[in-house]
């Protein structure tokens, strides 16, 4: 078994150990210590990474009681271990920033924790069932007040008889060994990962995001130097959305909904202008019993649309809307008379052109010039 430090201490940076074997593993070697300050990824969190000696420290599991270290170079002998404290100091803030967030649930609510994921980027867990908006705005201020009391948070591993007695939270029904972290009366659960001394540390705790999830909910948090992130992240954006509305932070979303608003209605103005310009240009098509080939600078697909379908009366054979310039058209051809099924493959060979349609309406492009689609209409 591996003697653990990160029990003895969760703040311990460096240690000497030694190293009892070095075997080749698949991406580097894997290391066995008589003792470490690693913490092994366990229980939802990721494994500590650092240096061994001149080693490079990737990954660090747990097996049988026995820690691995996946280093980058083969060691042996007395090491010097120094782990990355800034990424595990993180992790033990979001780590009881958790638990603190839990065991508010937990006793407002009476919900467990059905799961728990910490990464370097992002912290979640899950709860057995869904919470109201307000439920959770409550739960966030009862655990920043727990930080603002600067709890004590202990761990230790009680005796049977002990741990018989107490009401704690668990994922799992555990028999012998049980770690329990304590914070005061905030939460009892049983954990095996490092956390800070008072709860004080923990800095804020912020509620990100909620997604229903199996029955319950998932919940995104952020602590410590994270929530500030996340806090700088906000308020760079909504800085600038704010300036762009000219108005202040506060007034910012009520701003853009208005903004929305107004931009809707223009643009369902545009549209019907565009239509109407459509339909205007349409009455210059000439009638005529023969096809007819315009060019309708200046119109979308939409209102091509809209131009055909006002143009096509007066047109007796084929009307070739076009929009676009030489070598790049894109076209609407209708007729009322004419199966365009048929004709369609044998207009896009000669002009350079693909799309297709139904026997009265066809859609696509032509990469020649206007020149030749007038000859080959005329
Ligand atoms: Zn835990």
């Amino acid at each position: 078994m591996t003697e653990k430090l990160y029990y003895k201490s969760a703040y311990l940076k460096e240690f000497t150990a030694q190293v009892l074997e070095c075997t080749e593993a698949d991406a580097g070697f894997d290391i066995v210590l008589d003792k470490t300050a690693f913490f092994p990824e366990e229980g939802g969190q990721g494994a500590d990474t650092g240096t061994l000696g001149e080693a490079t420290v990737t990954h660090v599991f747990e097996k049988d009681g026995i820690i691995h270290h996946l280093a980058s170079i083969p060691l042996s002998g007395e090491v010097l271990g120094k782990i990355d404290f800034a990424a595990r100091f993180d992790k033990m803030q979001n780590h009881t920033a958790e638990h603190i967030l839990c065991g508010v649930i937990h006793k407002l609510h009476g919900l467990d924790n059905v799961g728990f994921h910490l990464g370097a980027d992002e912290v979640t867990f899950d709860i057995s069932e869904p919470l109201t908006k307000e439920e959770l705005r409550e739960a966030e201020e009862l655990a920043n007040r727990a930080v603002f009391d600067n709890i004590a948070v202990e761990c230790y591993f009680p005796d049977e008889a002990e741990l018989a007695s107490l009401d704690y939270r668990s994922k799992l029904e555990l028999k012998g060994n049980v770690r329990l972290v304590r914070i005061g009366e905030v939460d009892l659960c049983a954990c095996c990962a490092p956390h800070v001394k008072s709860t004080g540390e923990v800095g804020s705790i912020k509620i990100l995001e909620v997604m229903r999830h199996r029955g319950g909910m998932r919940i995104w948090i952020a602590a410590g130097a994270r929530a500030l992130r996340d806090y700088r992240m906000n308020k760079e954006n909504l800085g600038e959305i704010s300036a762009a509305l000219s108005v202040p932070k506060s007034e910012a979303a009520e701003a853009h909904a208005r903004y929305m608003q107004e931009t809707d209605k223009l643009r369902l103005e545009l549209k019907a202008a565009r239509r109407a310009l459509a339909e205007e240009k349409a009455k210059s098509v000439r009638s005529t019993d023969g096809n007819a080939v315009c060019l309708t600078e200046g119109l979308g697909m939409e209102e091509l649309r809209h131009f055909v379908n006002a143009a096509l009366p007066a047109v007796g054979g084929i009307l070739v809307a076009l929009t676009g310039t030489d070598g790049d058209y894109k076209y609407i051809i209708a007729s009322n008379s004419v199966d365009l099924t048929k004709e369609i493959k044998q207009i896009n060979q000669a002009l350079s052109g693909r799309g297709g349609g139904k026997p009265n309406a066809a859609q696509g492009s032509f990469a020649t010039d206007l020149e030749s689609i007038r000859r080959y209409f005329g």
